[in-house]
């Protein structure tokens, strides 16, 4: 006989091997862990997110200062147009994505949600967590935060929740429940 999910040859009769069961038997009590501790979201502030269009900014005035020294006054009013058009847009999708992206922290694990992808850690799979401001999200009290898991990296198996609000408070209370967690 063999287990039927990792193939491995089985001393006892059954259908999985204990190994496969104690994961299943893990990956059912995450499933079942449903007290939320803290809910997260990610912040869209119009403010911050105007920040972070910098080099396009100066490659725009260029571009139209070239085109008004040219004379070129219809080409000059397109570009102002398209401009304004890819700003729009741009803010508009990150509003979207900021709306459907949470992270929730449980008993026994750590939820990140961004819509349609949403990705579970244990916090005995967690390593560590970091976090990252760059000078504008440091203005507005915003922050990256990245979940490492044991093996791999925060992008690799792990997480990062981008533009989470009042940093600072919040960086306190999830290190706050990782360790209380950790201990366990
Ligand atoms: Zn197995």
């Amino acid at each position: 006989m063999r287990c039927k999910i990792c193939g491995a040859k089985l001393r006892k009769e059954g259908d999985i091997c204990k190994s496969c069961y104690e994961e299943y038997c893990k990956e059912e009590a995450l499933e079942k862990d449903t007290k939320e501790i803290l809910k997260l979201g990610r912040k869209y502030l119009p403010k911050y997110q105007l920040t972070r269009y910098g080099d396009w900014y100066i490659i725009f005035v260029i571009i139209l200062i070239a085109l008004i020294s040219q004379k070129q006054i219809l080409l000059s009013i397109l570009c102002l147009l398209f401009s304004l058009i890819a700003l729009i847009v741009a803010l508009f999708w990150t509003k979207k994505r900021a709306v459907n992206t949470t992270c929730t922290f449980y008993e026994k694990k750590i939820v990140f949600q961004s819509k349609p992808k949403k990705k579970t850690i244990a916090y005995s799979d967690l390593k560590d967590i970091t976090y990252y401001q760059n000078f504008f999200q440091k203005i507005f009290h915003l922050g990256d935060i990245q979940f490492h898991p044991e093996s791999g990296t925060y992008l690799l198996g792990g997480f990062e929740i981008k533009d989470v609000p009042d940093i600072e408070e919040n960086w306190e209370k999830i290190q706050e429940i990782i360790q209380t967690k950790k201990e366990v």
